[in-house]
């Protein structure tokens, strides 16, 4: 991989933790792989709760004097990183692709997008504004201004090593907060080589730290537990959400939480059918199916079943399987054996209920974590595919009839994360927009992350909004002041 870079410095097996990189060698390590090929690209430093604890007095005390500049002091540093993340986009996005799979065009794709955050939040730094409230009585004046909470840690999934990080590091120091930050032990590389860059940017020593390591849970507990720390952000299943909602309760911590989804796809008999098929394989197979935000149900009228499901496995059975690196690559390998598992599980499942397998199936010729992009029709709500995120790229094709009907269908899970239709009927369209109980919805498209939106979900799917002028109050609290006597 480091002869792939033309930076190599943007590889290290050693982490930023409290302002010091902290090297594998000598000390209990952990390989990283490449999934495509199970090469090892690095061996990180598998830290421990002493580590934990000293990025959280760095962070701490950095912490204090950050948030004493001014908005546009913050965010001039950040705006030297976003420039030094763009100038290095391709050595980020060849270590994304080789750390988790993605084909290299996706992975450039990420690393811009995640940029756009820290572009974006350079520019929010300037506008934490708060405001004057005329006062209750004829002596009193009424302020509310707006300050750091403190300390954040922050974990996040292996899916999108260089945006979910970035997401939470850009707000969090714009806001004038430090940040204890643990990748998944699978992708740790995006986030050390964001961390060479953060320090070449400015961003003050302790202030913002990695921990790597394998020990996901005494980083949670030992987080939750230290009273430095003020809120935790997290991106992960829902399970382990609930986990640390619970444990975060102690000190009632603030929390933001990008959990799981069981995004619906609903394609209505008045749509463009090609569009709604583009929109399908863009929402279901990027990043092989592996996102939060992916069409996971996908719902077609009865009078246009048959043409999209032929259109759709069509389309399916022609994207090129392969190793991200390759050439003109639209679906890397699965994470691991488990996420492979999981999508032949819930194949199994549905074709044993009486679905039938319209393209793939199964396993990609290619062997190892490859799998086949996977199309099923017949599908029906009795099936796992309904109830649980696949996170693989198996699109299930369900037949509906009526609006109520369908509208009903989708919002039948416990999750609220994305949902996406496509239809014309302008009243259709605000009907269904409106009874969809989702965070986020796609009307006519696929695809809806952007840095100026605000992402995040309803029920189960979790607490908070990442992005867009709404994303800083996750990171701040709110101060009311009474000035009496005047
Ligand atoms: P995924 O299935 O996508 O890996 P997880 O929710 O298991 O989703 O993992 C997301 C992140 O949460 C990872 O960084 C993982 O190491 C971390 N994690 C897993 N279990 C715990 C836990 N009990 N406490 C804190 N973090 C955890």
């Amino acid at each position: 991989l480091a002869a792939r870079l033309r930076d190599p410095g943007l590889l290290s097996e050693a982490t930023l933790v409290g302002g010091r990189w902290i090297a594998a060698e000598g000390r209990k390590g952990f390989d990283v792989t490449n999934p495509s090929n199970g090469e090892v690209l690095a061996r990180m430093p598998d830290l421990g709760s002493a580590e934990t604890a000293a990025a959280v007095d760095a962070a701490h005390a950095a912490q204090k004097e950050w948030a004493k500049r001014s908005g546009k002091e913050r965010g001039a540093v950040l705006r030297k990183w976003y420039e030094l993340i763009i100038a290095g986009q391709d050595d980020l996005a060849a270590i994304l692709t080789a750390e988790m799979g993605k084909p290299l065009a996706e992975s450039r794709g990420e690393v811009l997008y995640g940029a756009s955050y820290v572009e974006w939040y350079a520019e929010e730094a300037k506008r934490l504004y708060g405001d004057i409230i005329p006062g209750h009585q004829r002596d009193k004046r009424i302020f509310v201004i707006r300050q750091p909470v403190g300390v954040v840690g922050a974990i996040t999934a292996w899916n999108f090593p260089s945006a979910m990080p970035l997401r939470k590091i850009a707000p969090a120091l714009a806001a004038g907060c430090a940040i204890v930050f643990k990748p998944a032990f699978q992708t740790p590389l995006s986030a050390t080589a964001l961390a060479v860059l953060a320090e070449r940017a400015g961003v003050p020593s302790g202030l913002f730290s990695v921990v790597t390591t394998t020990d996901a849970q005494s980083f949670g507990q030992d987080i939750c537990r230290n009273d430095k720390v003020r809120k935790l952000t997290f991106t992960g299943s829902t399970q382990v959400g609930r986990i640390l909602m619970r444990q975060a309760s102690d000190q009632i911590m603030k929390l933001s939480l990008e959990l799981g989804g069981n995004a619906p796809f609903i394609v209505f008999d008045d749509a463009d059918v090609d569009a709604a098929v583009e929109g399908a394989i863009q929402s279901k197979f990027r990043n092989a199916g592996q996102t939060c935000v992916c069409a996971n149900r996908i719902y077609v009228q009865s009078r246009i079943y048959d043409e999209f499901s032929r259109k759709l496995a069509a389309r399916a059975a022609a994207l090129r399987v392969g190793d991200g690196f390759e050439a003109n690559i639209e679906v890397g390998p699965l994470i691991d054996e488990k996420a492979v598992g999981k999508v032949k599980r819930h194949i199994e499942d549905a074709v044993g209920k009486g679905a039938v397998v319209a393209t793939g199936g199964g396993g990609h010729a290619r062997g190892g974590l490859f799998f086949s992009p996977t199309v099923l029709t017949g599908v029906t709500q009795g099936m796992l595919v309904a109830r649980e995120e696949t996170f693989g790229p198996l699109a299930p094709v369900f037949r509906f009839d009526g609006v109520d009907e369908v509208i009903e269908m989708a919002n039948d899970t416990e999750f609220g994360l994305a949902a996406y239709f496509f239809a014309n009927d302008v009243r259709r369209i605000w009907k269904v927009a409106e009874a969809l109980e989702y965070g986020m919805v796609g009307m006519n498209t696929g695809l809806i992350s952007t840095e100026v939106a605000p992402f995040g979900g309803v029920k189960q799917s979790g607490v908070g909004r990442e992005g867009s002028k709404y994303g800083l109050d996750d990171f701040t609290e709110m101060k009311y002041l009474c000035l009496g006597g005047v």
